[in-house]
């Protein structure tokens, strides 16, 4: 493997944020989704199997199941781009 692509293939290390503050983005976040009535989980989506507890579409989901943050602890954004609100 030459340089090139060996640093291409280098995994960027972050700085872990401080869980104060994913935890004050969670919050402002879920404050401002209760407020505009943002629907954004599986629960909520029309390709989610409920009794399964999966998605039709086979992406993983285990964040968006089970969690109401936004923000994960490495301070990535988690958010499906696939989710259509269920009628
Ligand atoms: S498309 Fe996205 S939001 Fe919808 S069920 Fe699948 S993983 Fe969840």
């Amino acid at each position: 493997m030459t340089p090139e692509r060996r640093a291409a293939h280098a995994k960027i290390v972050r700085p872990r944020p401080d869980p104060a503050d994913v935890a004050a983005r969670n919050e402002v976040f879920r404050t401002q989704a209760a407020e505009f009535g943002l629907l954004f989980r599986c629960p909520d989506c029309a390709h989610v199997i409920l009794p399964a507890k999966r998605c039709s579409l086979g992406y993983p989901n285990e964040h968006l199941l089970h969690s109401t943050n936004a923000v994960e602890d490495d301070g990535e954004f988690m958010f499906c781009k696939y989710f259509e609100a269920s009628e």
